[in-house]
């Protein structure tokens, strides 16, 4: 990956980093998410999706959307539980596809034939929408910012390490709630795509569905990681090499979706949103079916739920139509 001359601001670096890194690499043997642990993850959010879409008053047609599908396991679990629970939805939906890379393109095609796929989530067609993204918010790029006594300055890369520049009035882009020497994090690009799905579904009608990992309230701190062949590794050299993420900040999320015009629910933690979908009880249905994965299924549901594992950190937000209802999990 060819660095520019001189300092690169640390979103522009991450962009850069995350593009090469996703075009050239198999994420999946750095990381694992949700729905490679269990095929339950991807039919409880199928599940999701079609009793949200009655809530809407059963639009036809209606777009199904994923950003970030990875392997395409997601989706896949997730249109064969709506063909099941709900095939008038399956009927009518029409599968769109956000991914960015190639590869996964490629990897996606084979399960998910007759999707279109798009780059950005602008590029969608209009109409009324049901988005879901796992683990994809994370991989967007933040900038960073570090209080120096009553002044500020922004975080860019040069030569594989940090180095701070002047930053733009504090009026333009955050909080000040931090103290000498910290560092606040601003979602930069998570919050342009949050607020034009917010416009776009308080317009025109729609839910969008976001798991990922990070703290319900927003605090100061450096949350940028990188992991290479599952091991932490400084994320400032080789980039490309390493897959790239922060913190989701959920509460600006949520404000930002706010001002917008939609409705918002949550963040709520991932372990009590799956276990009101019925992570448990689909588990165990399954394992009563096939005895002898009962354990693993049973094994996998308790790693996406137990609050000291991903239970707790991950969390889940719903952007809706102000006219709707609580969607379901939000609640008990
Ligand atoms: N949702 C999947 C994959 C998560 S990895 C799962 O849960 O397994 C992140 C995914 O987002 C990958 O598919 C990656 O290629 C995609 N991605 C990363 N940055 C992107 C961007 N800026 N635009 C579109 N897709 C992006």
């Amino acid at each position: 990956m060819t660095a520019p001359a001189g300092p690169e601001r640390l979103d522009a670096f991450m962009a850069r980093a995350n593009c090469a890194y996703y075009a050239s690499h198999d994420p999946f043997a750095d990381f694992t998410t949700a729905p490679e642990i269990t095929q339950v993850f991807g039919e409880l959010l199928g599940a999701w999706a079609a009793v949200t879409w009655q809530a809407m008053g059963a639009p036809e047609p209606v777009i199904l959307a994923e950003a970030g599908p990875g392997r395409g396991t997601l989706m896949a679990d997730a249109l064969r539980a709506v063909a099941k629970v709900m095939p008038a939805f399956r009927a009518v939906l029409r599968l769109h596809l956000v991914e960015t890379s190639a590869r996964l393109r490629a990897a996606q095609t084979g399960l998910l034939p007759g999707a279109t796929w798009h780059d950005r989530i602008e590029d969608l067609p209009p109409g009324p929408l049901l988005l879901l993204a796992n683990e994809f918010l994370d991989a967007l790029p933040i900038r960073q910012f570090v209080r120096r006594g009553d002044a500020w300055t922004e975080r860019y890369v040069t030569d594989g390490a940090f180095v701070e520049r002047g930053a733009p009035p504090l009026r333009l882009w955050g909080r000040a709630d931090a103290r000498d020497g910290e560092t606040v994090e601003i979602n930069a690009a998570a919050q342009d795509i949050v607020a034009h799905l917010a416009t776009r579904v308080a317009a025109t009608g729609g839910a969008a569905l976001f798991l990922d990992y990070g703290p319900a309230e927003s605090a100061p701190g450096d949350s940028l990681q990188a992991l290479r062949d599952g091991k932490p590794v400084d994320p400032l050299v080789e980039a490309g090499t390493a897959d790239l993420t922060a913190h989701v900040d959920f509460a600006a999320l949520a404000a930002t979706a706010r001002a917008a015009g939609a409705a918002v629910h949550g963040p709520v933690p991932q372990g009590l949103f799956l276990a009101r979908l019925g992570l448990f009880q689909r588990s165990g249905a399954l394992g009563r079916q096939n005895p002898p994965r009962a354990p693993a299924l049973m094994q996998a549901a308790q790693r996406l739920a137990e609050p000291d594992r991903m239970g707790r950190l991950f969390k889940v937000l719903a952007i809706c139509h102000p006219a709707m209802p609580q969607p379901a999990g939000f609640s008990a």
